[in-house]
C-alpha cells in the first residue's frame, strides 16, 4: 500500500455478496476520493475494478463497491458517507441477467432476436445502474447489446433535452461509464417528456425503427438486444409513453424497480408474451435534490464542449449571421380544438416547425443542429426524423448587426445550417 501524500485512508475488509457505499461531497473544490482494491475480487455497477489501481471519484459521485467472493479495499479522502451493505439486490440482478443471456442463447440457436429490456420506475430507484450492471455483464460475456436512453432529464448518452441509443462494445469505465462513440441522437429540446408527448413518442418510434434495421442487418446487435432506459414520470402520459415504447421496440421483458402498481398495471396493458417482473430497488440508491438533478445535467453539457476528467477539449467561439441559419421549435403551442384550422389535428402542431426569430432572447440557449439536409420547404418535412449530429450554445446575440456569437465544439462553418432551440440552456463559466 502505497499511501496518497495528504489524504486519510481507510481499510474496508468486504465479506462476500456485500457492498461498500460511499459518496463524495457534491459542490466546488471537494476533495477526491480515490478508490483502490488490494485483494479479492469486486465491481462497480458491472465492471470489475483491477488490483492495485487507483480509481478517482468527484464531487457528487455515489458509487457501491459489491463483491462476490470478498475483497478488501481501500478509500483515501474523507467521503461524504462511506458504510458496508450487507442487504443487496445483486442476486436478483445477476440472475436477471442470467435469464437474458438463456434468452440470447435460445435466439442465437433459432435464428431469432435477442431480448428487448426496458427498464422502469419512478425516479431515484437505481434505473440507469440497472441498465449499466445488465450491459455491462451482457458485454462481458461476448454480446455487443445497444442501449437506448429515453430519459431526457438525465441521460447518460448525450446532452440533456435528447434521446439516443448506443452500441455497447466494452464494458463501462469504472471512472467514467460507458465510452460514446457514435451514438444515434435525436433532438427532444427539453427535460420532461411532457412538454411534448407527441414528439418524444415519435422519436422513440424512429429509434425503434432504426434499432430494427440494424438488427436485421447485423446479426451480432440482434442476438444482443437492447436494454432500454426510461423517464421516471410513471403516470398519465408518461405511463402511456411507456406503453407506447414497449410497443414499437416490441420488447420482450420489462424490468420494473420498485413500483408494485406500475408492475400491475403493465401486467393488465401489455401483451401476455412480455415478460413483466418486479426488482426491488437498492438500498443504495441515493436521491438526488432538484438541484443536484440541474447541476448533473450542467456538467454534461460542460463535458460536450471541455471534455472530462484526462480528456480536455478546446471549444470555439464564433459569429453566425442570421440569414446563414434557419432556427426552429418543435411544437406550436397547443390551442383548443374548437380552434384548429380545418383539418388539422392537435398531433400537427406539436409536431409543427415553427420558425424562431433570434433575438437577445436566444442567449444561452443550447441550440441542436440538425443533420438534416439544408434546403428549403421541401427538406423541412424530415427534421423532426432527423438525428442531430452537434450541439451548440448562443452566448450573444446582436440584433443591430444580425449576428450570434456560439460556442461549438468544432471551428467554424457549421456543418448544417438547421438549428433546433432547446428550453435548456447553459451559462458557461470557464
Ligand atoms: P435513476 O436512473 O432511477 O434515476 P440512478 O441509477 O441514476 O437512478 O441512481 C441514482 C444514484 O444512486 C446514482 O448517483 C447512482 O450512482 C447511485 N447508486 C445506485 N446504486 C447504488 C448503490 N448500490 N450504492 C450507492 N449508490 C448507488
Amino acid at each position: 500500500e502505497v499511501p496518497v501524500p495528504g489524504k486519510v485512508s481507510t481499510r474496508y475488509d468486504l465479506e462476500k455478496e456485500t457492498e461498500l457505499r460511499f459518496e463524495v461531497e457534491s459542490g466546488e473544490a471537494v476533495e477526491q476520493i480515490e478508490l483502490e482494491l488490494l485483494t479479492g475480487m469486486a465491481e462497480v455497477f458491472g465492471s470489475e475494478l483491477n488490483r492495485n489501481k487507483k480509481y478517482t471519484f468527484g464531487a457528487g459521485a455515489k458509487i457501491a463497491v459489491f463483491t462476490w467472493q470478498g475483497c478488501s479495499v481501500n478509500l483515501y479522502g474523507k467521503p461524504e458517507v462511506a458504510y458496508v451493505s450487507k442487504d443487496t439486490p445483486m442476486l436478483l440482478y445477476l440472475n436477471t441477467h442470467a435469464a437474458l443471456e438463456q434468452m440470447r442463447r435460445q435466439a442465437e440457436r433459432d435464428n431469432e432476436r435477442g431480448p428487448r429490456v426496458m427498464v422502469v420506475g419512478p425516479t431515484d430507484v437505481g434505473k440507469s445502474t440497472v441498465c449499466r450492471l445488465l450491459l455491462s455483464y451482457a458485454v462481458r460475456v461476448g454480446r455487443r447489446p445497444t442501449l437506448v436512453e429515453l430519459d431526457v432529464g438525465q441521460s447518460g448518452v448525450s446532452v440533456p433535452g435528447t434521446v439516443s441509443a448506443l452500441c455497447i462494445e466494452r464494458p463501462a469505465d469504472v471512472e467514467e461509464g460507458f465510452s460514446v462513440q457514435a451514438p444515434l441522437v435525436y433532438h427532444f429540446g427539453s427535460t420532461t417528456p411532457g412538454t411534448n408527448i407527441k414528439l418524444y413518442n415519435k422519436l422513440t418510434s424512429c429509434l425503434a425503427e432504426v434499432y430494427s434495421q440494424r438488427c436485421e442487418v447485423n446479426r451480432k446487435a440482434s442476438v444482443g438486444g437492447c436494454i432500454i432506459n426510461t423517464c421516471g414520470w410513471v403516470k398519465g402520459s408518461g405511463y402511456q409513453a411507456l406503453v407506447h415504447c414497449a410497443s414499437a421496440f416490441e420488447v420482450d421483458v420489462v424490468l420494473v424497480l420498485d413500483h408494485e402498481r406500475l408492475y400491475n398495471e403493465l401486467k393488465r396493458d401489455l401483451p401476455h408474451f412480455v415478460r413483466v417482473v418486479l426488482l426491488p430497488k437498492s438500498g443504495g440508491v441515493v436521491e438526488r435534490s432538484k438541484e443536484c438533478r440541474r447541476d448533473t445535467r450542467d456538467e454534461k453539457i460542460r463535458e460536450y464542449f471541455y471534455g472530462f476528467r484526462g480528456v480536455t477539449f478546446y471549444p470555439f467561439s464564433y459569429e453566425v449571421r442570421f440569414s446563414d441559419v434557419r432556427i426552429y421549435k418543435i411544437g406550436a403551442p397547443s390551442i383548443p380544438d374548437s380552434c384548429l384550422p380545418l383539418g388539422m389535428s392537435q398531433d400537427d402542431t406539436q409536431l409543427k416547425l415553427v420558425p424562431v426569430t433570434p433575438g437577445r432572447d436566444l442567449t444561452y440557449h443550447v441550440l441542436s443542429v440538425s443533420s438534416a439536409e439544408d434546403g428549403e420547404e421541401g427538406a423541412r418535412k424530415g427534421i423532426v426524423e432527423s438525428p442531430v449530429c452537434g450541439f451548440i450554445v448562443v452566448t450573444n446575440v446582436d440584433t443591430q448587426t444580425q449576428v450570434m456569437k456560439v460556442l461549438s465544439p468544432a471551428p467554424r462553418p457549421l456543418p448544417r445550417h438547421t438549428l433546433l432551440i432547446m428550453d435548456i440552456r447553459f451559462m458557461d463559466s470557464k
